[in-house]
């Protein structure tokens, strides 16, 4: 079993791409989330979705977020999918861990939608 990973990098890609630090491709921002398009996409559409706060993952997230940000998250998640105009056909995932594939340990959903490429 791969190791647990239990405190928050400030240096994951993620976060530096929240502070602007590296690029991204996005799509949507507001107070509580900011989406942009996955740089390996494996459907038409691949977008992810991250929440402005300091959370490894859906766990961490959804056990220690204040629940305006929880809220405002999940309602982000569906502002991107009706900006992308998908909202009739998607499908949302989230790896949580190692064990759960997880690569980048800053909470994401991803937004999946399409013929796989
Ligand atoms: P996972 O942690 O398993 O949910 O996967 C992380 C996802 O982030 C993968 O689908 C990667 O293709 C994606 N990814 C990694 N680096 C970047 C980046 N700089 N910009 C956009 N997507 C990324």
């Amino acid at each position: 079993m791969p190791a647990k990973v239990t405190s928050y990098d400030r240096n994951n890609i993620f976060a530096k791409i929240l502070r602007g630090e590296l690029p991204s491709k996005k799509i949507y921002e507001d107070d509580f989330a900011l989406a942009f398009h996955d740089i390996h996409p494996k459907a038409a559409i691949h977008v992810l979705v991250i929440p402005k706060g300091e959370y490894v993952s859906f766990v961490d997230f959804t056990a220690l977020a204040p629940p305006e940000l929880q809220a405002g998250f999940w309602r982000a998640v569906g502002a991107v999918a009706r900006k992308l105009g998908v909202e009739d056909g998607f499908r949302l995932a989230s790896n949580i861990g190692p064990g759960g594939g997880q690569v980048v340990f800053h909470f994401h959903v991803h937004v999946v939608s399409g013929p796989r490429p």
